[in-house]
């Protein structure tokens, strides 16, 4: 059978590193949340004093190349080898200056560098904003997912609180709306839908419906004498 890289693009919390994690896992392949990179570099600036809104500065301070690395068998994220998992989702000041540092081109290069080091085998579901467009366009299955805001606020809501973070729906709403603006009117690989992906709404979907749904359009790729007999 064939491997297959996969790209999972969408707004901020609409699930699409659920629906990535469930596929990887239902394939045995490779997850990788290139949006916990993003955050994981917002941690390291933040942790050395760096004004987020000063690009300059933030450019000149990843010159250290520190270690961003997505370990794929805790799914959590290390920098320079220590697994900041907790800090990166649950410090406010990481969740609301991520779409800053992720406008500033030099972090751009430097995280594509590291997301592409993990492509090249294939069997990789890589979720993130520009990964059909920039990342991966060769992507055998690009999926754009999407869901209602109403929705969105409320999967959050509920993650945060089983977490014991205690947010307002209107801070989680703001915060989501003013992430996907700033990612989708940055200049450097902004959010977009790659022109060969197909967009899926998951507001009415179930963690295991999503999953199935998408592994149904991902079959006939990976498994095509099978699946498409005679036509391939
Ligand atoms: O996916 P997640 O919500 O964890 O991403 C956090 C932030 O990282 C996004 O709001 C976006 O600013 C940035 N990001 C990005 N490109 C990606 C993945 C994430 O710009 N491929």
């Amino acid at each position: 059978m064939k491997r297959i890289n996969i790209a999972i693009d969408g707004y901020s919390g609409c699930g699409k590193s659920t629906l990535a994690k469930d596929l990887a896992g239902a394939l045995n392949y490779t997850f990788i949340d290139s949006g916990a990179m993003f955050r994981g570099l917002t941690h390291y600036c933040i942790r050395h004093g760096i004004d987020m809104y000063d690009a300059g500065a933030i450019a000149e301070l990843i010159q250290n190349r520190p270690s961003i690395v997505f370990d794929s068998k805790s799914n959590h994220l290390l920098l320079n080898g220590i697994d900041v998992e907790t800090q990166i989702r649950n410090d406010q000041k990481v969740v609301s200056s991520v779409s800053f540092v992720a406008a500033v081109p030099h972090v751009r290069t430097y995280l594509k560098e590291l997301q592409q080091e993990y492509i090249a085998n294939k069997g990789v579901v890589m979720d993130g904003r520009d990964i059909g467009t920039v990342i991966m366009p060769d992507a055998e299955l690009k999926v754009f997912v999407t869901a209602t805001i109403e929705e969105r606020v409320f999967r959050r809501l509920q993650q945060l609180k089983g977490q014991g973070e205690s947010v307002t729906e209107e801070e989680v709403k703001t915060n989501l709306v003013e992430r996907d603006r700033a990612d989708a009117n940055r200049s450097a690989a902004p959010l977009k839908k790659a022109l060969n992906s197909v967009c899926f709404d998951t507001t009415n979907f179930t963690r295991e419906s999503q999953l199935e749904a998408i592994l149904s359009i991902a079959r006939p790729k990976i498994d095509p004498e099978k699946y498409l007999p005679f036509i391939q």
